[in-house]
């Protein structure tokens, strides 16, 4: 068996327009722990032979990313289920308990009786583009692999 590692990353993301969606550079890198779906699998499968020091850029499939795009996922809901909340217009977003647990929704159209919601992840259906340079590598303490997270400086603290 492979020993699963905890591997510190420092990386850029962008959409096939070449948009940046998010960047570790200005903040502390990215650190995950191997095998616990800390973050999406066609970026943790790249890295895997990787070692600190390595520069790489991937393009990820949505399906390797955050999935496709899903139509029943949208759906409307009546004004009522937002009760207490006064003024509501697209691009806003909700938390939704839902049968899988607390779901983000976005709100993506609004009239008198009808809040056209979104559930699928923002991401969905996109491909993306990672450039990532790996900075560091250790191999996970048994009390990691036991919780899924990693433990100490830029991890979990509890
Ligand atoms: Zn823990």
């Amino acid at each position: 068996m492979s020993q699963a590692r905890v591997v510190t990353i420092h990386y850029t993301l962008t959409n096939d327009e070449g948009e940046v969606l998010d960047t570790s550079r200005e903040r502390e890198p990215l650190t995950y722990l191997e095998g616990a779906q800390n973050i999406i699998k066609g970026l943790e499968s790249a890295l895997s032979a990787e070692d600190a020091g390595a520069s790489l850029k991937v393009s990820i499939e949505a399906e390797d990313a955050y999935g496709e795009t899903h139509d029943e996922m949208i759906q409307p809901v009546p004004r009522s289920a937002f009760e207490g909340v006064e003024h509501i217009e697209p691009g806003m977003e909700f938390q939704a308990q839902t049968p899988d647990g607390v779901q983000i929704v976005r709100v993506i159209a609004v009239d008198a009786e009808t809040v056209v919601i979104d559930a699928n992840h923002p991401l969905a259906g996109e491909r993306l583009h990672f450039d990532v340079e790996v900075v560091s590598t250790r191999v996970a303490t048994e009390e990691e692999l036991d919780h899924g997270h990693v433990h100490g400086p830029h991890g979990h603290h509890h």
